[in-house]
């Protein structure tokens, strides 16, 4: 999927396997939940810089953010460039950055909204972290 708003969002997404409406709040927020927000994310990144918020094509980052987002960018550049897509295929990590920032802050908000239902008592994602394995859920808390 290429640059999209939630005003372009497609409604077949709102089905199996990215939404179960009989599932609990973990799997939809996980699922659907990541898918959105990584959508959403798209309109802060390099792709999105590229249209204001009438959807017109003029750049909205003054030259400071430009620079900071590059010198930021690099860790993110490093880190997948190291990964190996198949056999001997690295991956270019320039070329997928859009993607990997937000395929990795799509989850992070989505888990982050998750977390405020919970503390709304949602009562379709209560017994969800009693049947992690241990260790997973301090970890997911921990790092958002
Ligand atoms: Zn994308």
């Amino acid at each position: 999927m290429t640059v999209a708003t939630l005003d372009t969002f497609p409604a077949g997404l709102l089905a199996a396997p990215l939404f179960d409406r009989s599932a609990e709040d973990p799997i939809n927020f996980g699922t659907l939940g990541s898918v959105a927000e990584h959508e959403v994310t798209h309109g802060f990144d390099s792709m999105g810089r590229k249209y204001d918020a009438s959807g017109n094509l003029r750049d909205w980052w003054t030259p400071d953010d430009a620079q900071r987002y590059e010198q930021r960018s690099k860790y993110l550049v490093d880190q997948y460039s190291s990964y190996v897509a198949a056999e001997d295929i690295k991956v270019n990590g320039k070329l997928t950055l859009s993607e990997n920032f937000a395929d990795g802050a799509g989850a992070k908000l989505a888990f982050r909204a998750f977390k405020d239902r919970t503390h709304s008592n949602s009562p379709k994602s209560s017994s969800f972290f009693s049947r992690m394995p241990l260790g997973i859920a301090p970890t997911l808390l921990l790092n958002t």
